[in-house]
């Protein structure tokens, strides 16, 4: 089972990163293998210690433990598509303002959750960009006392002790002199506001646990471990907190015909020996229609006919696209199997002009008659 990495560390949720290297180091002589030959519980501990200290160490990955637990961490299991972590992160638009937002600020009530969901996009989807609709678990604002938490026809009073900033100024004596630290108001809990009377539908609380159904607009050029920030679609936070953040994270299905290889599309083009050694042309069907190819006789397996500009859009961080890549159709040279007597007597022919050699009649009518 997973272990929370501050207990592992034995340092507290806020500890500065001096401590935490600090705590680090003395688990770390302690555990160490070479002082503790043979004993596998000691290995083990110093294994997940040194893990705990790898993420915590650094600030960035820190917030995103914080945020998302282990689950947010890169190399936290093999074969996910979020094993690299929340790296490629891409700022979504959405049109007017988040409908869930409210007040927020120092002294405020605490902002919400940020949540996050897995959305699966077809390929072309992810090509060309799509407005898809995600379903996802979160607190909104209660609608019976429009978040305030209050009783209907009640309104919350501003509390005496902080009068409504939600904060309360010490000021204590110090070997540096007089310090003044403002802390959570301990009456309001840092809300600035008191409830007399709460309301019934949501205790108080100003929000309530509901499905909401959101439109996402995915960029195109989209892919798989790509994840979408929406700024102020997360929860919203207790008696009018601001939302949290909602990110999406991509999973694009694969396409029967099309591959991507960064921004490029890679599709296989099978023509038989013939049609390499003479020269073909055919109808390629390309994701923006159908193009005309033209295969020059001679043409070799593997060899690729670049089409410039015709591949994947390339998405910036900003979530938008500039330019795209190139489309790929590489040549799969396809011998045949199954030959009639004509064609085989025609290949055998073409191997005498060439002089080439090839397996003799008889012995093939033998091996076939071994293997039936
Ligand atoms: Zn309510």
């Amino acid at each position: 089972m997973a272990q929370d990495f501050y207990e592992l560390l034995g340092v507290a949720r806020d500890a500065s990163p001096d401590d935490i290297k600090k705590a680090y180091r003395k688990l770390a002589r302690e555990l160490h293998p070479d002082k503790n030959p043979g004993n596998k519980e000691a290995e083990e501990k110093f294994k997940q210690v040194s893990r705990a200290y790898e993420v915590l160490r650094d600030q960035e990955s820190r917030e995103r433990y914080d945020r998302f637990g282990e689950a947010g961490m890169s190399g936290a299991g093999g074969g996910d598509p979020f094993a690299g972590g929340f790296g490629d992160i891409i700022d979504a638009f959405f049109g007017g303002g988040s409908p869930f937002g409210g007040r927020s600020g120092p002294g405020g009530p605490p902002r919400g959750q940020d949540l996050e969901v897995v959305l699966d996009v077809s390929f072309v989807d992810a090509v060309f960009g799509s407005q898809q609709e995600v379903s996802v678990r979160t607190a909104v604002a209660c609608d019976d006392c429009s978040g305030s938490g209050a009783a209907r026809g009640t309104a919350p009073t501003t509390c005496s002790e902080c009068r409504g900033t939600g904060q309360v100024r010490r000021v204590r004596q110090s070997m540096l002199g007089q310090m003044v630290t403002t802390s959570a108001c301990p009456r309001c809990g840092g809300v600035g506001e008191m409830i007399a009377s709460p309301c019934a539908t949501c205790r108080g609380e100003g929000r309530t646990i509901k499905e909401v159904s959101l439109t996402v607009e995915v960029p195109a050029g989209i892919d798989t471990g790509q994840t979408l920030r929406l700024t102020g679609r997360g929860a919203v936070g207790p008696r009018g907190g601001g939302a949290g953040d909602l990110y999406v994270h991509l999973r694009v299905a694969a396409h029967d015909r099309w591959r991507r290889e960064e921004d490029d599309l890679v599709t296989d083009v099978p023509v038989s020996i013939v049609q390499a050694a003479l020269g073909t042309e055919f109808d390629l069907e390309t994701l923006d229609g159908v193009e005309h190819l033209v295969v020059p006789a001679g043409v070799q397996h593997g060899h690729e006919f670049t089409l410039r500009g015709r591949g994947v859009p390339r998405l910036t961080s900003a979530g938008r696209s500039r330019g795209r890549g190139n489309l790929r159709a590489r040549v799969l040279v396809e011998v045949p199997t199954k030959l009639s007597g004509e064609e085989r007597d025609l290949l055998r022919r073409f191997a005498e002009l060439r002089g080439e050699e090839v397996t003799s009649e008889g012995l093939v009518a033998k091996i076939k008659s071994a293997f039936s």
